[in-house]
């Protein structure tokens, strides 16, 4: 068996800074908590637990028994102002681990609502990101190209004089949101459609796809709740070959064994340790057979 890596993958800068950072905090002998899951991987969680980083969900209940001079990082994918207000308002020190790009997406929605514009958000209205830009705009958010129509010709049989912007979530497949911003545009022609699409997201979908051209079998690597991870892993799957989404490389198939050439890719929140196991175990295994 022949492995073969992804030109792009694993840990992107915004979740590499998130990290050092809350390993600096760490280190400084105060009680540190994360706001939510910083990132979304078990095992760089795990790492962070057993250096005493918490984890506080989001409920007011949380904060409960948390001491005054506690540290608080901010997810790298942000969270809304409301609640770093109300974290700050409890004395909490906040470490702000919002990824650059996340911050910047965050400041042009609260500019683009504050200059009359109705915005569209694209991505999925569960995941932190979006809950967070929610936070700075009361935006209309929407997950698919059909729903940014239905939303638009609503918005036109109220106001069809609207000033409308797109804004979608970094980590979204481009296809997923121009489509969508395109739907919009059908019924706004003068729909402003800012670039969101994170470079690092699209550096690790199209290496993907490059590489699903030149494997029999692709292995994506990453947790199952990263966003950006499962986009890789459709991406893959929508190539047509047989396609493995494992989050550790002891979960790798037995199946994955009988082909020739395997191609890994990891999701941005993916650290290198893990993408190292599974090329050693897949090589490993090779060598006994
Ligand atoms: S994928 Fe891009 S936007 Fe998201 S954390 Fe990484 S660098 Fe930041």
């Amino acid at each position: 068996m022949r492995v073969i890596r992804a030109s792009a993958m694993g840990y992107c800068a915004g979740v590499k800074r998130a990290m050092e950072i809350a390993l600096r905090e760490s280190e400084r002998g105060s009680p540190v908590f994360t706001e939510g899951r910083l990132i979304h991987n078990p095992k760089a969680l795990e790492s962070l637990k057993k250096r005493g980083v918490r984890e506080l969900d989001g409920a007011a209940s949380a904060l409960r028994g948390v001491i005054n001079g506690t540290t608080v990082v901010l997810r790298a994918h942000g969270v809304s102002p409301t609640r770093e207000a109300e974290l700050s308002a409890r004395g909490l020190k906040i470490a702000d681990a919002t990824c650059p790009k996340v911050k910047r997406n965050q400041l042009k929605t609260q500019s683009l609502a504050k200059n009359g514009f109705s915005v569209f958000l694209v991505g999925e209205k569960s995941h932190a990101e979006i809950v967070g830009l929610m936070g700075y705009a009361d935006c209309i958010t929407v997950e698919t190209a059909e729903e940014a129509k239905h939303e638009a010709e609503k918005l036109f049989s109220e106001n069809p004089r609207a000033k409308t912007a797109v804004i979608g979530q970094t980590t979204l497949a481009t296809d997923v949101y121009l489509s969508a911003a395109e739907a919009v545009k059908e019924i706004f022609s003068d729909a402003l459609v800012i670039d969101t699409i994170c470079p690092a997201t699209k550096d690790r979908q199209n290496a993907v796809r490059e590489l699903c051209a030149s494997v029999d079998a692709v292995v994506i690597v990453g947790g199952k709740e990263s966003a950006n991870t499962r986009r890789l892993y459709s991406i893959a799957e929508a190539s047509g070959k047989a396609v493995y989404f494992i989050e550790r490389a002891d979960e790798l198939p037995e199946a994955v064994f009988a082909y020739g050439t395997v191609g890994v890719s990891a999701g941005a929140s993916t650290p290198n340790e893990i993408i190292d196991e599974v090329e050693n175990r897949l090589l490993r295994d090779r060598e006994c057979q």
